[in-house]
């Protein structure tokens, strides 16, 4: 049975839902499973804001034992607590209840409204499952629930003072739907025990496995499937699909003359022939208007759940760090950044930064520059000193990501053609993985961590040194795969 106290969880029962394999790799193998980036908005615990909106209450949590908290819950609801009461524990039938926040129904007090705390700004369907497992616990432990909510984060909420975070929450009533899972939660709990109980399930992988959201053991599954080197599921926008299921799983399988997409055909002919498509001539063409002095350009930016700085909102992107690689009409090419990691808001610094660096006639290159585009032009009316000539520079902003796709696929890319993934097939020297910070939910940690009060000199200047390297990386990256892309490679395909 899973973990030392050998209980199960109401996420075991949302594994459950998705597949039993998935219930039983929670339960024994849990460290298989692949984590998902993310980031915290430190310095805040969600849970911790929840819990100082509410006021006073009782926290039984988390420092104690397990039986330790079970009696002091107990305890306190017999003795007809008030509430609210944070971090309640609940047992049965060996299903472990955690509760977020129990509250007592102001209109009937002798129930409760029971609260699950989240930091997404709606509710998801996984929410609801496991609190209505909870929901089921609690009212089989004698606690009646009045209504079963969400709490999440309000999108509309704009933090106005710093500190002041009232009203960055919002309540959804999930009882109807809560409720609606409650019929049959004994028998999906006897059967939860039996398979855990048992050996690990031999289930193949599916479009289940997606849904309701990607599965963390995908890898774990994959490598026990007898799968192609080159499946079908390589093609992009989900091509691979009609393939498989017509039972042709791989790539080597096919035509290339008889694929309806020029971008498939590309990508099978050089998955069968080991070279890469290269289109010099039609990346030229592509690049021919991209006057110099050219720009090339890379934001790293935070989307925090809590928001750091006045007149920002909940998951907005803010950019704390940019790279700049400026390239001169003469080709000389120089190096500039901005990074801000002294906690305080980094857009004026930003803005000033990029009006200041980057010439007026110069043509801004970016890596899916839409990303680049919103941003300036976010920057532009947040700092309105400088709306004029950032505006100016999202217009003269141009993208390198379709020319690539158009024009370049290594069967390395496995079909991206994220530059992390095209990279290494230019140039494997500039891998990524040499790096400190690696992709963009790294830097985002590493940005929280430098700006925080509690990080030491030492590490802070580690941690500007790790981002300053990455974010280069990114813009050398564009000017390297620029440069092959215009020029002809040998043993390639086309040129
Ligand atoms: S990857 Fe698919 S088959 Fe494997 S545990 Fe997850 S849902 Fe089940």
């Amino acid at each position: 049975m899973p973990g030392p106290d050998r209980l199960l969880r109401p996420r075991h029962l949302a594994a459950l839902a998705q597949c039993p394999r998935r219930l039983w790799l929670e339960a024994h193998r849990p460290e298989l499973a692949r984590a998902t980036p993310h980031f915290e908005s430190a310095p805040f615990d969600i849970h911790e804001l929840a819990r100082a909106q509410e006021g006073t209450g009782t926290r039984l949590g988390p420092h104690q034992s397990h039986e330790t908290a079970l009696r002091r819950t107990r305890r306190i609801l017999a003795a007809g607590h008030p509430g609210p009461i944070f971090e309640a524990r609940f047992v049965h039938e060996g299903l472990l209840a955690e509760t977020d926040l129990l509250t007592r129904d102001p209109l009937a007090p002798e129930r409760w409204r029971l609260t699950a705390v989240h930091r997404t700004t709606k509710p998801k369907p996984h929410h609801v499952a496991r609190l209505a497992a909870q929901m089921w616990t609690l009212e089989q432990c004698g606690v009646p629930i009045s209504r079963a909510q969400i709490r999440h984060i309000a999108p509309s909420f704009v933090l106005e003072t710093p500190g002041e975070y009232r009203g960055l929450f919002t309540d959804t009533d999930v009882t109807a739907s809560a409720r609606a899972q409650q019929s049959d939660m004994a028998d999906r709990l006897g059967e939860a025990r039996r398979i855990v109980s048992g050996a690990e399930p031999d289930c193949p992988t599916g479009p289940h496995c997606r849904k309701p959201a990607p599965c963390p053991f995908a890898a774990h599954c994959q490598a026990l499937e007898d799968a192609p080197e080159w499946p079908v599921t390589l093609l992009p926008d989900g091509g691979g699909r009609k393939w498989a299921r017509k039972g042709v799983c791989d790539l080597r399988e096919l035509d290339a003359a008889t694929m309806a997409k020029p971008r498939e055909a590309r990508i099978v002919a050089a998955t069968q022939s080991g070279k890469p498509y290269h289109d010099t001539q039609g990346a030229r063409r592509a690049m021919a208007s991209w006057s110099r002095p050219r720009a090339w350009l890379d934001f790293e930016t935070i989307a925090a759940s809590v928001p750091l700085w006045t007149g920002t909102k909940p998951y907005q992107q803010v950019p704390f760090q940019f790279s700049l690689h400026l390239e001169q009409t003469d080709s000389t090419i120089t190096h500039h950044q901005y990074l801000c990691v002294d906690g305080s808001d980094p857009r004026p610094g930003c803005a000033e930064a990029l009006a200041r660096t980057i010439p007026p006639n110069a043509t801004i290159i970016a890596y899916n520059a839409g990303f680049e585009r919103a941003i300036l032009r976010a920057l532009a009316r947040q700092v309105p000193a400088f709306e004029a000539p950032l505006m100016a520079l999202t217009e003269r902003t141009v993208d390198l990501l379709p020319v690539t796709r158009n024009h370049w696929y290594h069967r390395d890319q496995r079909g991206s053609w994220s530059i992390k993934a095209v990279l290494p097939t230019i140039a494997p020297d500039l891998a990524y993985t040499q790096l400190a910070v690696q992709d963009g939910a790294m830097a985002q940690d590493s940005f929280l961590e430098a700006s925080s009060p509690a990080t030491s000199p030492e590490r802070r200047r580690a941690l500007e040194e790790a981002l300053r390297a990455y974010c280069t990386r990114d813009t050398w990256a564009m000017v390297v795969l620029a440069r092959r892309l215009a020029a002809p490679q040998e043993g390639s395909a086309n040129d």
